[in-house]
């Protein structure tokens, strides 16, 4: 037996790293079955080529859990080490490697940036192992080996006797560890690092249930056998080319990703480049609500086939990590922070990629089933208004087919919307007002209103409209939005022809006067005196588009004014002075009679803006019924 010491300057480094990488201890696993399939597929590699001579056969990697002897092993049938490979890529490599690692990341393995720890590679296994066996067996033909190491950097090494092919790692767990002798727990990183591995991984059997041989009675049992339990897909469909998949197979796909998920996704993106950077994956676009706050980190990064993170922050655009799916790249590098990744030229050049990818895709969907598209619309719309908002590239081709639902249920791009309206809604400074509503119930009347005059009312309610609007006031010319409670109706979109007052100067003043008198100091609605045609209501409450789109903008957060999210409600009281009523609320004689149609007209106006309430109401009622009588 030759015995002797690793060549590493620190003298005891096992500890150290254990310390400081505590939070990730279970990567070990992912990092010897990375090994264990490298292992395999350059055997694969090198019989294909024919430098190998033997059989490749149908490897697999074994995990085993040996729970009283408190060991693990991780087995495989790859082509192994000789002597001098071990001496080689175990004592010199693999912990210079590790030392490299150790000097590199002591000061900033602790900063939450860093993904996942790649590069640590074997020597991971003392995070958790007080003693580490290799047996392992080259496919040259040459003796085995055995190679030992406690966790100092002491090894020994001698001849085994083991016949087959591959490596066979044991570690000896250390007491602190011991949940990795766990079924469970192993099995859960399995699921977690190991599911879509090139390489079949056997963990323990399990039983399967065989086919009633014939003849057999309705209550014999039937019969069972135990097959290897593989845990991983080695084939998963991001690995595989378009072309050669099915609608059917990236749906179940999908729920092989996503078990707990019942409903299907409503579309899906393939991607899948080679230059100028590798990258495959599938994005699904799931049913999505109006709720900014659903989960995201729901896309999975792998890197070859083994997961390293379900945060893509960075590498994926901000407003598509709404959306699930895989993506796999090896030239993602991991070991880096994340504000490094994202001044990264070849992560840039991913994340506009994907955009690019995303933006095409949607533009196809319209192009060839636009029925289809629409009918998805209100599932997919947030993701859209989010790029469209934070991509300016985005912005330029959803600008295309981006679409603004009415309140009657028909769709329209924005260039098919500006042509359609353009007409009637043109205002007397040339500008083009977009009147939406963001409630068709709440809104109703004043939506009504709207229509009588022949406007074409929207219905936008996702909740960063009011920053996607703002953004096409600002980028296109002479257009604006305005709800349809923002003004009243000859206001919204004001043309040339006045109305002329019915009342004088002098009755205008009294009749504010006497509205005053009744409403009080209590009241946040400014009274505003206007002529509008005689058939308009006499009392309404309109909310200034402006505030109130601060205000809503402030509350999802950036664009609006600081300090604006709480302000209380501006409304007008607009009362149109042409109007049969307030002609006879200024000309009634009795103080109580004209309080009374006051109060009365003041309460219907706000019971159309959904704002009459709680005691307001009940005496409103009461009130009414007084003077149905
Ligand atoms: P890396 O995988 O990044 O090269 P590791 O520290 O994980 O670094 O491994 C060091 C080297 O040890 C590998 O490059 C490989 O040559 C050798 N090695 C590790 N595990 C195995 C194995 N199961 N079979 C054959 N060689 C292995
Ligand atoms: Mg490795």
């Amino acid at each position: 037996m030759a015995t002797g010491k690793i060549n590493v300057s620190v003298d005891n480094i096992f500890p150290l790293i254990k310390k400081f990488l505590y939070s990730d201890h279970e990567i070990f696993l992912r990092e010897l079955i990375s090994n264990a399939t490298d292992a395999t597929l350059k055997l694969k590699h090198l019989t294909a080529i024919g430098e190998a001579k033997v059989e490749y056969g149908n490897p697999i990697i074994e995990v085993k859990v040996d729970k009283k002897g408190k060991k693990l092993h991780v087995i495989d049938q790859g082509l192994g080490m000789t002597e001098e490979e071990v001496k080689k890529y175990i004592n010199e490599v693999a912990f210079s490697g590790a030392e490299e690692f150790l000097n590199k990341y002591e000061d900033s393995a602790k900063d939450a940036g860093i993904i996942g720890h790649f590069g640590l590679g074997f020597y991971s296994a003392f995070m958790v192992a007080h003693k580490v066996e290799i047996i392992t067996k080259s496919f040259k033909d040459e003796p085995a080996v055995h190679w030992s190491c406690d966790g100092s950097p002491n090894f020994s090494i001698e001849e085994s006797d083991k016949k087959e092919r591959g490596t066979e790692i044991i570690l000896h767990i250390a007491d602190d560890s011991t949940e990795f002798l766990e079924d469970s727990r192993i099995s859960e990183l399995l699921r977690k690092y190991n599911k879509f591995m090139p390489v079949p991984i056997k963990f323990g059997t399990k039983t399967e249930t065989l086919p009633k041989p014939e003849g057999a009675k309705e209550d014999d049992p039937a019969p069972t056998k135990e097959v290897d339990n593989i845990v991983n897909n080695p084939n998963p469909a991001w690995t595989k080319q378009p072309t050669d998949l099915k609608e059917e197979d990236y749906k179940s796909f999908y729920r092989e990703l996503y078990p707990m998920q019942f409903e299907e996704p409503l579309f899906h993106i393939h991607l899948n480049v080679d230059y100028p950077f590798n990258l495959t994956g599938i994005l699904y676009f799931p049913k999505l609500t109006n709720d900014l706050n659903i989960q995201k980190d729901k896309i999975q990064l792998y890197q070859n086939q083994v997961f390293v993170t379900d945060n893509v922050e960075g590498i994926v655009p901000e407003f598509l990590t709404m959306l699930r799916g895989v993506i796999d790249s090896p030239d993602i590098p991991l070991n880096v922070s994340r504000s490094y990744l994202q001044a990264d030229g070849a992560v840039k050049k991913i994340s506009s990629y994907i955009t690019r990818k995303v933006a095409d895709k949607l533009n196809s969907l319209f192009k060839n089933d636009r029925e289809d598209f629409e009918k998805k619309w209100n599932d997919i719309k947030i993701v859209i208004e989010y790029g469209m908002l934070s991509e300016d590239k985005f912005f330029e081709k959803a600008d295309k087919f981006a679409l603004y639902p009415t309140v009657d249920g028909a769709y329209y791009t924005f260039e098919e919307l500006q042509e359609k309206i353009k007409a009637n809604q043109t205002d007397k400074d040339d500008k083009l007002v977009i009147l939406y509503a963001s409630d068709k119930e709440a809104q109703h009347s004043y939506i009504e209103t709207a229509k009588s005059k022949g406007y074409e009312v929207l219905l936008l309610d996702s909740p960063i409209i009011g920053h996607l609007m703002q953004k096409m006031e600002t980028t296109k010319e002479k257009i604006s939005f305005a709800r349809v409670d923002a003004d009243h109706i000859d206001k919204l979109i004001q043309k040339e022809d006045t109305q002329i007052s019915k009342l004088s100067d002098e009755e205008k003043e009294k009749l504010k006067a006497d509205l005053e008198a009744v409403f009080g100091e209590k009241s946040n609605y400014t009274v505003q005196l206007e002529a509008m045609d005689s058939d308009a209501s006499p009392f309404v409450i309109t909310e200034p588009e402006f505030l109130r789109r601060m205000k809503e903008m402030q509350q999802t957060g950036g664009g609006g004014m600081f300090g604006m999210g709480n302000m209380p409600e501006m409304y007008n009281l607009i009362v149109n002075t042409n109007h049969e009523l307030v002609g006879e609320i200024l000309n009634t004689k009795t103080a109580k009679k004209k309080e009374r149609l006051i109060n009365q007209s003041l309460d219907l106006a706000k019971l159309s803006k959904g704002l009459l309430k709680g005691a307001e109401l009940t005496n409103f009622i009461k009130r009414s019924y007084e003077m149905v009588k």
